[in-house]
């Protein structure tokens, strides 16, 4: 098992590959995503998260925030006397609890994610700082790139590019992906280490306190306030701040608009808009050359940040994933394929379309239908549609219609069978897929005991999505026509084996009077309708020709036993 974790500079999380799932673990709290933040306290105790957030009121010179900006540095911490790595390692410790908390077993490996510009220095330090969790780092991955896997844009065509728009708390960063050969190459990547959310806050709080005396052990009473203002805008068009006795005697209430932040903020998002021009300059690509632009980060979760981003890429943005936890789940995505616990989500992977074969009459007869979850198999038996037939065609097929020539074909080979009346042929077709989506299909004659195996090339399972849904909708705009064909086929198909039979039965003069007259209407009949091509009336036909000659059928066999019977005693 590996872990995957995003260790971000305001806030951090892990995550594990659950039944083939990607999931973020949650604290006793039941939160996914904990802030990056430590407590040393002078004894020695350590905490970590919410926990050492509060200790910021009281305690706020033995806090340590924002350590992601000193990686790679070698220094050592002022108050503190831990190095950056050091610092990053308790964090790293305490997601390392949570999730053998979680999971109820100990968690040794993890893909830990590093922001794109990060230097060798920095994602050694990072890596140092896992092994000192106590924890294998089995890959350094650019955050970037996680976000492009949380995204699910690992599936889209080679050489596709991306750009990546990460806002969080403290820094911003635009990266540009290539795909190449299923692997994200970083293109470019421009940002500002300076710029996040936290700036926002700071705004918020100036033009709050604005004329104000504020003792400074209040500032993080206002600026936690000021953070709370600028989510509620994200959803609202106004929020009242207040701030009871923040001097003792005095309280404040203020309201903002949507309006004035984004007045106020419109400065701090061209900021951001500068780096992604500089990242698009230096990747020597223009704006039409993008095929996704994906927003992470918490302060992208601002409606003004989304408009500007839209505008200045010109496209829509794709904010599908939760911004926050997009890092992780990524992160997670690749722990889980180099583990194989991702690989595993192909068990739960279904049959986009019905597989079969093609029989008598050009039908499709399908052996397993469309959504079955693989790995599967089933099979069918099959006869000779003439007689002394020496081999039969097995046409694999794929597809929601019910004939065989509106089908895909998959395959085709031939299997050698006894000779033998017509009908008298046994031949078994068995169709396997195995969890690979590999399709397998296995003939065999039960006679002589002779298989055939052939594995179809083409995946049975990796099917275009676009061409799933066109046969799907083909078969759905057919369904009508492509029954009655289907009906008409079944029924001309008993008729053929029907009629000559009449013929004999009549010959043989098994047909008693009182019966003759039904037979010849019901055979008058079945030629009509087989003539006139009305499905459903040469189905009536047939089955009234059917039990008209259901006596004299009787008969006839009664007659054939009869005869084997006195061969048999040699009378
Ligand atoms: P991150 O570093 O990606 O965790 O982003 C954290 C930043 O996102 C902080 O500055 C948060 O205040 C900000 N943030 C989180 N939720 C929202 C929201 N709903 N609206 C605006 N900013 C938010």
């Amino acid at each position: 098992m590996i872990v995957g974790i995003d260790l971000g500079t305001t806030h951090s999380a892990i995550g594990v590959v659950d039944s083939g799932f990607p999931i973020l673990l949650a604290d006793e709290e039941g939160k996914r995503i904990m802030p990056s933040v430590v407590w040393f306290g002078m004894d020695g105790a350590v905490e970590v998260g919410r926990k050492a957030l509060r200790r910021q009121a009281t305690d706020a010179r033995r806090v340590v925030l924002s350590v992601k900006r000193w990686m790679g540095a070698d220094t050592i911490l002022e108050n503190i006397g831990k190095t950056p790595d050091e610092v990053s390692a308790e964090i790293l410790k305490e997601l390392k609890r949570i999730a053998e908390w979680r999971i109820g077993a100990e968690v040794t490996k993890a893909v830990i994610t590093v922001p794109a510009y990060f230097n060798d220095a920095q994602r050694a330090a990072t890596k140092r700082a896992g092994e000192l969790a106590g924890l294998e780092v089995a890959r350094i991955l650019n955050e970037p790139t996680a976000a492009a896997l949380a995204y699910g844009l690992d599936k889209l065509k080679n050489k596709a590019r991306v750009a990546v728009y990460d806002l969080g708390g403290g820094t911003f960063d635009l990266t540009i992906l290539e795909m190449e050969d299923g692997v994200f190459q970083v293109l470019a990547t421009h940002g500002d280490t300076r710029l996040g959310g936290d700036d926002v806050d700071a705004m918020i709080c100036s033009w709050l306190s604005a004329g104000l005396e504020i003792p400074g052990y209040q500032r993080w009473r206002f600026l936690e306030e000021a953070e709370k203002a600028k989510r509620a805008l994200s959803d609202l068009s106004e929020f009242t701040l207040r701030i009871p006795f923040y001097d003792g005697k005095n309280s404040l209430e203020k309201t903002i608009t949507r309006l004035d932040l984004d007045a106020m903020t419109k400065g701090w998002i061209a900021r951001s808009l500068k780096c992604c021009q500089q990242a698009m300059h230096d990747s020597g690509l223009s704006l039409n050359e993008l095929d996704a632009v994906v927003l992470v980060g918490g302060s992208t979760r601002m409606p003004a940040v989304r408009e500007a981003v839209a505008e200045f890429f010109q496209c829509e943005v794709d904010v599908t994933q939760h911004p926050d936890e997009a890092i992780a789940l990524g992160a997670t995505i690749q722990a889980g394929v180099m583990s194989g616990a991702m690989r595993k989500m192909v068990l739960l992977d279904v049959t986009p379309l019905s597989l079969g074969i093609e029989t008598f009459g050009g039908l499709m007869n399908v052996l397993i239908s469309r959504n079955t979850t693989i790995p599967c198999k089933a099979g069918e038996m099959f006869t000779n549609a003439a007689d002394s037939q020496e081999k039969m065609a097995i046409r694999v097929l794929q597809g929601e219609r019910e004939m065989a020539r509106d089908n895909w074909e998959l395959g085709k080979f031939e299997v050698m069978m006894e000779k033998l009346p017509k009908g008298h042929a046994r031949v078994g077709v068995q169709f396997r897929i195995d969890a690979d989506g590999i399709l397998e299909v296995l003939a065999r004659d039960t006679k002589t005991g002779k298989d055939t195996v052939i594995n179809i090339a083409s995946s049975a399972v990796n099917v275009d999505d676009a061409a799933v849904e066109e046969m799907v909708s083909a078969s759905v705009e057919h369904a009508f026509e492509d029954m009655s064909e289907r009906i008409f086929t079944e029924a001309k198909l008993k008729a053929d084996e029907l009629l000559p039979a009449v013929e004999m039965i009549m010959a043989q003069g098994l047909v008693e009077e009182h019966e003759r007259g039904e037979i010849e209407a019901a055979v008058k009949e079945v030629k009509a309708t087989m003539a006139s091509g009305a499905a459903n009336a040469l189905k009536v036909a047939v089955q009234r020709l059917d039990s008209a000659t259901e006596a004299a059928a009787a008969r006839l066999v009664e007659k054939a036993m009869e005869e084997a019977l006195e061969r048999e005693l040699g009378l």
